[in-house]
């Protein structure tokens, strides 16, 4: 784009963006990551009947507060309503049960967990990780909002409360006298508009000498390998490890260390207690990591704002692939129906015209359309009868399984396309 064009743009984003204010620190927000236009939620899948009502739609306006750094959309739904009934079953991906019992087990040796220690979960799901504390005789409390998914952690006999996590549920637990050695939290803390009641939930119940361990999508690796389609509703927050230590320091707790994961694209793990507990140093790995989001501009605001044309162009090439391979008289099946692929297809304009199913392991989302889009979502075994010549795989994060165990398309020559950080095509 040209200058003139960028100014325009700007000009924009600003009359749309106008009154927002940040939901860690109030200032008011002025600066646009990037602008995915409007979106149905991305978990509301449509089921048959309702194909032909309206469905509701709402911004995706990322914005960066210049204050704090924090990286967030508007609230534009409640937890509420995205928690009632949530289609996401933990339970259903096999690398990510993989990466929750690995994570017990070090975790466990870490704190020398026992059966005198005390675990709370916040968005326990399934109870697809604490089985695995379960399992050791630890006692564990998962708490979780949405009945549907906590009633099978219940069926389990995991201790599982259905109730949204902030102060006031903290303090009522406190007040039983019950104070974990390690809470944990994984990819929740971006869904909770109000974080100042979630992180000054989690400064009230941790134990004096507890641990506390959270897992967010990096924002680092979301720009630098260009992951926006894992930008929706549900996820108010994209933070870097700058702009959470902010917030856990406003509520007394301190980050001590942070790992790198392979999770959702590019995952931080920070370790945090409280501020006052100094047992606990800060380690190497916490000041590298701030080091290198300086110095690729997480701390200022002009790094943001070149964002938006990377993934227009983006746009750009997956519709171009898309355009030539119909042209071609080739057939397009998808592979999965994640929240990630909603944001990626509705932005993209992409429906039956180029996909023509998508098909997934989860029966809750079979004979269901995605929302916006309303491609039809199909058991897996779909793809073995129609022999599509192209697999276009919606979670790209766990693409080396899914080609494994896609891996007879090549009897027909099927060919496995990937749409994130670019398009590509794999045979
Ligand atoms: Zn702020």
């Amino acid at each position: 784009m040209t200058s003139a064009q960028i100014q325009k743009q700007k000009a924009f984003n600003e009359v749309k963006s106008e009154g927002r204010k940040c939901l860690f620190c109030g200032a008011g927000l002025k600066h646009t990551v990037t602008d995915l236009g409007m979106h149905p939620l991305c978990e509301s899948f449509v089921p048959p009947e309702k194909a032909n009502d309206m469905e509701a739609f709402y911004p995706l306006h990322v914005m960066v507060c210049d204050n704090c750094y924090l990286v967030q959309i508007d609230e534009y739904v409640t937890p509420e309503e995205i928690f009632t009934e949530y289609a996401y079953f933990s339970s259903f991906s096999p690398a990510w049960l993989r990466h929750a019992k690995e994570y017990t087990e070090m975790i466990i040796k870490r704190l020398q967990l026992n059966e005198d220690s005390f675990v709370v979960e916040l968005a326990s799901n399934d109870g697809y990780l604490l089985q695995n504390f379960f399992e050791n005789n630890i006692p564990v409390l998962g708490v979780e909002p949405a009945a549907n998914v906590a009633r099978v952690a219940i069926e389990k006999g995991i201790n599982t409360a259905v109730r949204f996590f902030g102060k006031e549920y903290a303090q009522e637990l406190k007040n039983e006298g019950k104070q974990p050695d390690l809470i944990l939290g994984n990819n929740v803390l971006a869904q909770v508009p109000d974080i100042n009641s979630f992180v000054g939930g989690m400064k009230i119940l941790l134990a004096p000498e507890g641990t506390i361990t959270i897992e967010f999508p990096h924002l680092l690796r979301l720009m630098e390998e260009n992951q926006f389609d894992t930008i929706y509703h549900e996820h108010f927050f994209y933070f870097s490890l700058l702009s959470a230590a902010n917030i856990f320091a406003e509520h007394g707790l301190t980050i001590y260390d942070v790992e790198e994961l392979w999770t959702h694209g590019g995952s931080l793990r920070v370790y945090a207690r409280h501020t006052e507990n100094e047992s606990l140093p800060i380690t190497q790995n916490v000041l590298n990591m701030q080091a290198r989001e300086k110095k690729v501009g997480l701390g200022s605001v002009a790094a943001y704002s070149a964002y938006d044309e990377k993934i227009r162009e983006t746009k750009r090439k997956i519709l171009e692939f898309l355009i030539q391979a119909k042209r071609d008289g080739k057939t397009v099946a998808g592979y999965g129906a994640p929240g990630k692929g909603n944001t990626l297809l509705n932005y993209c304009g992409i429906r039956t015209d180029f996909i023509d199913y998508t098909v997934d392991r989860n029966p809750y989302k079979h004979g269901r359309l995605l929302p916006g889009t309303h491609i039809p979502i199909f058991p897996p075994e779909k793809i073995a009868e129609t022999k599509p010549d192209y697999v276009f795989i919606l979670p790209w994060n766990l693409k080396d399984e899914i080609m494994k165990q896609l891996d007879y398309i090549q009897e027909w020559g099927g060919q496995f396309v990937i749409p994130i950080p670019e398009i590509r095509v794999y045979s």
